[in-house]
């Protein structure tokens, strides 16, 4: 049944198969970047459930969400972070020693953003283009000298990018393939608009970093696709493209970048280990992700535990704040249940997000100054947890006395 706002699907977005089974069940959820100006404002609530495909072994979320709806948060997505600058230009390295040398490249980038990768490669002598669907920020983009289209990528601009402005020698998509309904689209315009020796690069959120360590907070409605290498290979494949090579990236706590082409070409030996790797250790089979279920459940009632007895200690003194209002800490709170009766509020940098409440859980968001100095927590759990060290080292400098806890990848207390 569609609500108008989300529609469920029937067969499987990659290979069209009926044959989709339940994997994990969080429950309905508000969409995760809808924080509200007032208590008083309602946000619709959608199942959030992962299911595997059994014939391509894809796992993807059960409901689609209308992304004009998703689109509108976007408004809170701030600039890049610094772990992602400081990454572009390991990025751009990787990207360049792959391309023939020896002349400039012409460099694509799908949802290019602000364009902070392509200006690696401008910096480089390249000559680059950016697609990105928002307006604002294609605008933004041009002004700073990074030659940007406002449209959604597909099939067609790829055809006319090649038309009007010759094959590309690379087009590159990070973070992109996992948040739209129709990726294969997207690689089809990759394909068209590179060269027929040209490098087609994809980044993308790997199934064995959530498997491994947890990271069920990374499933909301925004990510359709939880990719593993085998079932990106299967959507690349079915774009006329193969990956060669593959390097890890840093980004979300673990993601992978597959180098790929249209001409076979040797598989390199960083790309076999993980075909490997992933027969080994099971990462597209439904056990492993049947016990990935039962260690988010399991997850859930240590923390729940952890935060209720952190609440009763100190002969009930603690005020407890959460760290880091971001789209992952939405999940978690909403499946472990944790609300305004445990947090008094959540310390946030983002200055678009302060004096917002969080939707499920109704817990206001302040800047980390206000919230240090009007409640002077004694707890802080740290919800931005993928950013530990960065924010521990915060509140050292912040002279913070108290105890963090850290929800993931396993549930711990620190004392500082
Ligand atoms: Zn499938």
């Amino acid at each position: 049944m569609s609500t108008g706002l989300s529609t469920p699907i029937t067969i499987c977005r990659s290979c069209g198969s009926s044959q989709l089974e339940t994997v994990l069940d969080l429950g309905r959820q508000p969409p995760a970047n809808s924080l509200r100006a007032s208590l008083s404002d309602t946000v619709p609530t959608f199942p959030l459930v992962i299911c595997r495909c059994a014939d391509c072994a894809t796992v993807q979320l059960t409901e689609t969400v209308d992304p004009r709806y998703l689109f509108q948060q976007y408004v809170w997505v701030t600039g890049t972070s610094s772990t992602a600058t400081a990454y572009s230009a390991r990025f751009c390295d990787a990207v360049r020693t792959r391309s023939p040398g020896g002349r400039p490249l012409f460099v694509v980038e799908v949802a290019s953003n602000d364009g902070t990768f392509l200006k690696r490669f401008q910096a480089a002598g390249d000559r680059v283009l950016g697609v990105d669907p928002a307006q604002n920020i294609a605008a933004a983009a041009n002004a700073a000298g990074v030659p940007t289209w406002a449209e959604f990528f597909t099939r067609e601009i790829g055809e006319r990018i090649r038309r009007e402005q010759g094959p590309a020698d690379v087009a590159f998509a990070r973070n992109v393939l996992p948040h739209v309904p129709d990726p294969l689209g997207i690689l089809r315009g990759m394909a068209a608009c590179v060269g027929d020796d040209g490098l087609v690069v994809v980044e993308f959120h790997q199934a064995d970093a959530i498997l491994d360590e947890l990271h069920y907070d990374s499933i909301y409605h925004e990510h359709l696709f939880y990719h593993s290498l085998r079932s990106m290979e299967y959507l690349l494949n079915q774009a006329g493209l193969q990956a060669f090579d593959l390097m890890e990236s840093p980004i979300s706590g673990g993601s992978l970048v597959a180098f790929c082409a249209k001409t076979a070409r040797p598989a390199s030996e960083s790309l076999q280990a993980r075909r490997r790797s992933e027969e080994q250790r099971g990462t597209n089979q439904r056990e492993r992700w049947q016990q990935f279920a039962a260690n988010c459940f399991a997850h859930r009632q240590t923390l729940v535990a952890m935060v209720d007895e952190a609440l009763r200690s100190d002969n009930g003194s603690a005020r407890m704040i959460g760290y880091g209002a971001s789209a992952r800490s939405s999940t978690l709170l909403n499946f472990c249940g944790i609300g305004q009766r445990q947090l008094r509020a959540i310390a946030d940098r983002n200055p678009l997000k302060h004096h917002h409440w969080t939707a499920g859980t109704d817990v206001e968001i302040l800047p980390p100054d206000e919230a240090f100095s009007r409640i002077d927590p004694n707890w802080v759990l740290l919800l931005a947890w993928n950013f530990r060290d960065e924010i521990l080292q915060e509140l050292q400098a912040r002279g913070y006395r108290g105890r963090v806890i850290v929800p993931l990848p396993k549930p711990e207390v620190i004392s500082l």
